[in-house]
This record gives structure tokens, C-alpha cells and sequence, in this order.
């Protein structure tokens, strides 16, 4: 697609309307890794972020010692569990808005270099915006998530690889989620309470570590809102209240708008003649 440089005092970008309207729906791979993608879905105005995880099971002991060797059915049952909670907590709850269109029909583009409908164009102008056409998706896009599991596998893809050892049930482990692999275990799909009293399933924290995000009070140590009372930095409290954070990566189960930042990103990249584009909560 060409670029095209207009010397309106507006500074607009023109090729929305000029090409009247063909964009291409794409998938955007956003994260360093490659390992996920953003469809922006103009037709049902929703931005879907697509995840592959892998899971590999093994199977652990009890506290006497004694097999807990994961079955079949309990290996699909923890792949599902752990998709629809993924699914149903980081999507739905916001919205991507479009903000006003920045340019206005009828001005006028003095100049114009370079490729235009692929011919090559030294210099054009002036030329006339032609008549508005409105963006697609006024009322906003629905964030969703969508997440595809494998179960095994012997080679090495590109998916998040995911270790999932059986425990005991209700007995704890720290799980472990980074942006190619997990360590996580089999109570990881059930709700856990925390140490200050908050529930969580541990499963949908470690998916936002997954695309690349980091505990509330990570790396803040001259925040006085993430130190504790002995003098150390406590990550799971929130920076502005410096009280235990009800976000997803705090200690809580809600997504909050900087949370939903990646799905912005995403369709501020597809639409940029749209933006900029705001984070607005569905429910
Ligand atoms: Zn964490």
C-alpha cells in the first residue's frame, strides 16, 4: 500500500478514504515469540486474540509417597477447564472504541508523492478529500480470547508449552508462566484462596504472564504503594492504593483496562485513520 504525504495543515493520513475501504482482515503477530495473533474482525466488531498452549501432564506423588498418575479423560478435562476459564475471564468484559475520525471531507491535499494505486506519482495536487465514509465498527470492537490446547505432542511447536504435574488435591504449588513455557499443576483450574482472603484461579494469572504481563507492583521497588510493612516490594499489591490488587495479576479476578492494552494495540494498528482508539467496559 502507498504512503502518501499531505501537506494539510490537519496532517491526516488519507489512505482510508482514498482506497475507499479495502482493508485486509490479517492476523498480527504481536508478541516477540510469535506465539499468538490478533484478528480484528470487522464484520462482527470483535478483536480476538488467538493462543496455542501445549500441554504436557506428569504425574506426581502424594504426601506418602504414593502415584497420582493423571487419566485420559482427567488430562481433556483439565485442557477444556482451563480454556473456558481463560476464554470467559480475559474476554468479553471490554469494549475497543474508535475515536474520532481526524480528517474532514471536502479539504483539500496540496501535494501527494509517491505510489498511488500502484503507479508511481512524483507529485499530485491539490487534490480534494472525496465524500466521508465512516469507520467500521463506531460502537466498538468485543475483546475476546480464544485458545487452542494440545494435548502432548513430541515435537517442540510453536505453541506455549505448558508442564502440568498432579498434586494433591487442594494441597498448593507456585506455578510458573512465562512467554514460551509453564510450570504449572493440576489444582491450577480450581479457585484458590489467597493469602489476604482474595480468590483466584491460579490458571487465569498465569495466562497473563503468558502474553507478556507482569504482576501489579513488578519492578516498582520506589513505589511506596508496593513495599510492605517490613520494606519489601509485595508485587501483588495495586501501585495506586498500595492495598492487595483485585486485578487479574494481582491477587483477584477482574481485567482491567491496562490489561486489555495488547487488544487496543491490535486495532489501533488495523485502523489507525480510526483512532485513537479507547478501552471501554462492557460489564
Ligand atoms: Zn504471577
Amino acid at each position: 500500500m502507498g504512503r502518501f504525504v499531505g501537506r494539510d495543515p490537519a496532517g491526516y493520513m488519507l489512505d482510508y478514504s482514498l482506497y475507499n475501504y479495502t482493508w485486509n482482515r490479517v492476523c498480527r503477530a504481536s508478541d516477540p515469540f510469535g506465539l499468538y495473533s490478533f484478528d480484528v474482525d470487522d464484520e462482527n466488531c470483535t478483536v480476538t486474540l488467538n493462543f496455542k498452549l501445549q500441554f504436557f501432564f506428569d504425574d506426581g506423588v502424594d504426601a506418602n509417597g504414593n502415584p497420582l498418575k493423571w487419566t485420559e479423560a482427567e488430562k481433556t478435562a483439565y485442557a477444556e477447564t482451563a480454556e473456558s476459564l481463560i476464554e470467559s475471564t480475559w474476554g468479553g468484559g471490554w469494549k475497543i472504541v474508535p475515536g474520532k475520525q481526524n480528517y474532514q471531507s471536502g479539504s483539500t491535499i496540496e501535494w501527494i508523492y509517491g505510489d498511488w494505486f500502484g503507479v508511481g506519482v512524483e507529485c499530485l495536487g491539490p487534490v480534494v478529500v472525496p465524500a466521508y465514509t465512516a469507520c467500521p465498527c463506531q460502537s466498538g470492537y468485543v475483546t475476546k480470547v480464544n485458545i487452542t490446547s494440545v494435548i502432548g505432542g513430541s515435537n517442540p511447536t510453536d505453541d506455549v508449552e505448558a508442564k502440568v504435574v498432579k498434586i494433591p488435591q487442594g494441597d498448593w504449588k507456585r506455578s510458573y508462566a512465562g512467554t514460551s513455557t509453564a510450570s504449572l499443576d493440576s489444582e491450577d483450574v480450581r479457585e484458590r484462596t489467597m493469602d489476604n482472603g482474595m480468590v483466584q484461579v491460579p490458571i487465569v494469572h498465569e495466562f497473563g504472564h503468558m502474553i507478556g504481563l507482569h504482576h501489579p507492583c513488578h519492578n516498582k521497588p520506589n513505589n511506596p504503594n508496593c513495599v510492605d510493612s517490613s520494606g519489601a516490594v509485595d508485587e501483588y499489591l495495586d501501585p495506586n492504593t498500595g492495598k492487595p490488587s483485585s486485578s487479574v495479576m494481582g491477587s483477584g479476578m477482574s481485567t482491567s483496562a491496562d490489561l486489555m492494552e495488547q487488544w487496543r494495540e491490535a486495532v489501533n494498528d488495523e485502523h489507525s485513520e480510526c483512532g485513537p482508539f479507547s478501552i471501554e467496559r462492557v460489564k
